[in-house]
C-alpha cells in the first residue's frame, strides 16, 4: 500500500458544494497525494523562482513531456490543465459559429469551452455498449471532434478499431482526451498522434501524476497541427514553481505515480465488487473511478454529504440517468463511501 498524507485534514479541497467534505472523492485527482518530488522542488527551489518570469513557452517543460513521451519538442504544447490545451485547440481550428461534435455524456468542459468561443457543440449519443457512434460524430461534418477516451464521467474505453475509423474518415482534427489513460490496460492512443496528421492527444499532470493544483496539461500532435494550437496560446501558461515541479515529476516520479495508478484501479474493482454486492451496477471503468447508476442521485449524494463524503452527482445523463461518480484510491478514503 503506498502511504498517503491526509491533507484532507485541514485543507478544504475542491468541493463545489457549500461545505468542504472530510472525504472528497468528487474531482478523479490522485487520492494519495501529490509527487514526492514536489516536496523537494518546492523547498528548495521554489522561494528561489517567485520574483522572476518563467521562460516564454515552457521549453522546460515541453523537452520533459517530449522526452517521457517519446515524442519530439515539436510534437508537444502545454497549457494551464489539459482544459486550456482544450480550449486553445477549439479556438485554433474553429471559427465562431462552427460545430464542435463530441460524444455524449462526456466531459462538461467541452461545451462550456465551445460556447465561450461562440462555436456550437454537438453531442451525438454514445451507443448503448458505450462505443462510439462513429458514423453519427462524421455526419455532424464537425472540423474537429473530441473524443475523451477512458471517458469521463462514464469510465468507458473506445476501441482502436472505432477511434482510427473515426480519425480516417474525419474532415478535420480528432482531439483525444486521454485525461484518464494511466489508468487504462491498453487504451493509450499516443501512437495516433504519432501517426497521423490529424490527431491531437491530450494529456495532465492533474490525475495520476497528483498535480491538480498546479494546472499543468499538455498535448501531443504533429508539428503543423501543434503549431496551430500554439498560434492560439500565450506565452505565459505556466507559473515558474509549476512547470519546475511538473519537469520534476514527469522525470523523478514516474514509477511513483505508476504505482499510485496500479493500487488506484485495484481498490476500483474492490469497490466494483462491493457496489455489486449491494445490488448496483457500476459502469465497467477503465479511469480511476466508477460511474454508479443511481435513481434520485442528488438525494443520495446529500445523504453521503452528511457523512463528510463528497462524491460527484449526475441527474438525467443521456443513456445512464441518474449516476454518482466514485473517484478511487486508497482504501480507506473509499470504505467511507461504503458504510
Ligand atoms: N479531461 C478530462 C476528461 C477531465 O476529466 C479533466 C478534469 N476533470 C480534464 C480534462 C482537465 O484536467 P486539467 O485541466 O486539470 O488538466
Amino acid at each position: 500500500m503506498i502511504p498517503f498524507r491526509d491533507t484532507y485534514r485541514d485543507i478544504p479541497l475542491y468541493s463545489p458544494a457549500k461545505k468542504p467534505c472530510r472525504v472528497d472523492l468528487s474531482d478523479n485527482t490522485n487520492l494519495f497525494g501529490a509527487p514526492p518530488s514536489a516536496d523537494r522542488v518546492l523547498r528548495e527551489e521554489g522561494f528561489l523562482r517567485l520574483a522572476r518570469y518563467p521562460a516564454g513557452y515552457a521549453p522546460d517543460l515541453k523537452r520533459a513531456v517530449a522526452s517521457y513521451a517519446g515524442v519530439s519538442v515539436e510534437n508537444v504544447t502545454t497549457g494551464c490543465g489539459s482544459d486550456d490545451v482544450i480550449d486553445c485547440a477549439l479556438r485554433a481550428f474553429l471559427e465562431p459559429g462552427d460545430v464542435v461534435a463530441f460524444p455524449d455524456p462526456t466531459f462538461v468542459m467541452v461545451p462550456l469551452y465551445a460556447r465561450l468561443s461562440a462555436l456550437k457543440p454537438v453531442p451525438v449519443p454514445l451507443r448503448s455498449d458505450h462505443e462510439l457512434d462513429v458514423d453519427g460524430l462524421l455526419a455532424t461534418g464537425a472540423k474537429l471532434i473530441y473524443v475523451c477516451t477512458p471517458n469521463n464521467p462514464t469510465g468507458t474505453v473506445a476501441s482502436r478499431a472505432a477511434l482510427e475509423r473515426l480519425v480516417d474518415s474525419a474532415p478535420g482534427v480528432v482531439l483525444i482526451d486521454q485525461a484518464y489513460v494511466e489508468f487504462t490496460r491498453d487504451g493509450d492512443f499516443l501512437d495516433l498522434a504519432r501517426t497521423r496528421p490529424n490527431v491531437l492527444v491530450t494529456r495532465t499532470m492533474s490525475k495520476a501524476f497528483g498535480l491538480a493544483g498546479l494546472r499543468v496539461g499538455w498535448g501531443v500532435g504533429a508539428p503543423s497541427l501543434v503549431a496551430e494550437v500554439e498560434k492560439a496560446r500565450g506565452p505565459y501558461k505556466h507559473t515558474a514553481l509549476g512547470e519546475a515541479v511538473a519537469v520534476a515529476a514527469l522525470t523523478e516520479d514516474v514509477a511513483w505515480m505508476e504505482a499510485c495508478a496500479a493500487e488506484a484501479v485495484e481498490n476500483r474493482e474492490r469497490l466494483r465488487g462491493a457496489l455489486k454486492a449491494l445490488g448496483l451496477a457500476p459502469l465497467p471503468s477503465e479511469g480511476n473511478f466508477l460511474l454508479v447508476p443511481v435513481p434520485e442521485a442528488r438525494r443520495v449524494g446529500e445523504a453521503l454529504r452528511e457523512r463528510n463524503v463528497n462524491v460527484r452527482v449526475f441527474e438525467g445523463l443521456t443513456g445512464v440517468g441518474d449516476a454518482l461518480r466514485i473517484g478511487c484510491g486508497p482504501w480507506p478514503m473509499m470504505a467511507s463511501a461504503l458504510k
